[in-house]
């Protein structure tokens, strides 16, 4: 019996694309789920192979995805997000941040390593880009334009404040030079969709005006945006993947002190998030919105009020079951007109469900009591479509 490992077994057996593989046609039209490194990769059975895959980012993403790669298996799309913004800023002699102990790193080394990781298509390492940085924002375009490959997304890790009015014309200028697609990622704490009233409609309108974008590490505004012609998109599978923070600041959670952390919930007729602890203080004297999903089966939505690691898998499953039904349904749609009015119907039938809901839990409708609805997917309800 020889003693040489099996070949199958090993790390090569993971099948890498060259630079000269387009991103676009890989990524056309999925929504991926952006994981973080934290807990061993997994599958995902309630991801839609045909729809879906997979962002790895945190500390040692490349590591991760290869693991996801050849111990899980895992053979869908997927890009690794090495997420330089969380700690690197740009600048207009920088704009990419290369990889701290290779001294002569290039960009070309860190997109080629992705791939040779098992990423799909490579994300440039761009550093944040702060608010009205008109010469950062800049020399990302210069850079990424000197990037001779098929399969690069030029990252644009962005304050929310770049879509403000005085900024968007300049934002939409800058996104349409850069030849390769693009990947937005907004910076804000809380929701960036409602740091000012005209950020949604200004989002859709970058990704109406420029020819493949793509929104990552976000909530369902990535379903507005696919509606509204997008590349592809990336949910979270945590709030603090739905968005990012400044390299300078700390998250604010909106909560006092340490202590466990519940899973947020997608609600399946209201379309927002919930936390997994005020769900169960909403629906402590009445019978909880249940839910249709696979991993669900019927149960009651109000379960996830516990800190262990399988409530977290149920509750990350029934999340991307949720909006992987809604991501399907859309791609039956025509895109175009048909696609975004079937997207605004969806939201504003969300929106009329806030009050029948408050009213049969026994919640009246004074601000602060029951369920509240989003003001950006009251915006998506109610903005007009452009065909
Ligand atoms: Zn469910």
């Amino acid at each position: 019996m020889s003693n040489a490992p099996d070949p199958r077994r090993r790390p090569s057996a993971v099948k890498t694309l060259d630079h000269t593989v387009a991103a676009v046609p890989l990524l056309q039209g999925r929504v991926l789920l952006h994981e973080h490194t934290q807990p061993i990769p997994r599958p995902r059975p309630a991801l839609d192979d045909d729809l879906g895959g997979v962002v790895m980012t945190g500390p040692n993403a490349d590591a991760r995805a290869f693991q996801l790669r050849a111990d899980v298996g895992f053979t869908g799309t997927l890009l690794i997000d090495s997420a330089a913004y969380t700690t690197y800023t740009a600048t207009a002699e920088r704009p990419f941040m290369a990889p701290p102990d290779e001294l002569f790193a290039t960009v070309h080394d860190s997109l080629n390593f992705q791939k040779a990781r098992g990423a799909s298509a490579a994300l440039t390492p761009t550093g944040y880009i702060p608010p009205a940085n008109s010469l950062a924002l800049k020399a990302v375009l210069r850079e990424a334009n000197r990037i001779e490959r098929a399969d690069t997304l030029v990252s644009l890790p962005i304050d929310a404040t770049w879509l403000n009015r005085e900024n968007i014309s300049q934002l939409i200028a800058v996104c349409a030079k850069i030849r390769h697609p693009k990947a937005v990622i907004l910076f804000r704490q809380f929701d960036p969709l409602e740091q000012a009233k005209d950020i949604p409609a200004n989002l859709r309108r970058l990704f109406t005006e420029v020819e493949h974008m793509s929104l990552l590490r976000t909530d369902l505004a990535a379903l507005d945006v696919m509606a509204h012609g997008a590349l592809c998109a990336g949910i979270g599978v945590r709030s603090s993947l739905r968005h990012a923070i400044p390299p300078d600041e700390k998250a604010q959670t909106g909560k006092r002190g340490g202590g466990p952390t519940y899973p947020h919930v997608l609600m399946p007729q209201l379309m927002c998030f919930k936390g997994a602890e005020s769900l169960s203080t909403l629906y402590a004297n009445a019978d909880p919105a249940a839910c249709a999903c696979e991993e669900c089966n019927g149960r009651g939505l109000d379960r996830f009020f516990l800190s262990d690691g399988e409530t977290r898998r149920e509750a990350d499953s029934h999340n991307i079951f949720t909006w992987s039904e809604w991501v399907s349904d859309m791609a039956s749609y025509r895109a175009g007109t048909e696609r975004k009015a079937w997207w605004r119907n969806k939201c504003a039938a969300a929106v009329d469900r806030y009050a029948l809901e408050n009213q049969r839990i026994g919640q009246g409708a004074t601000p602060r009591s029951g369920f509240q609805a989003p003001a950006p997917l009251k915006a998506w309800a109610t903005l007009p479509i452009t065909p």
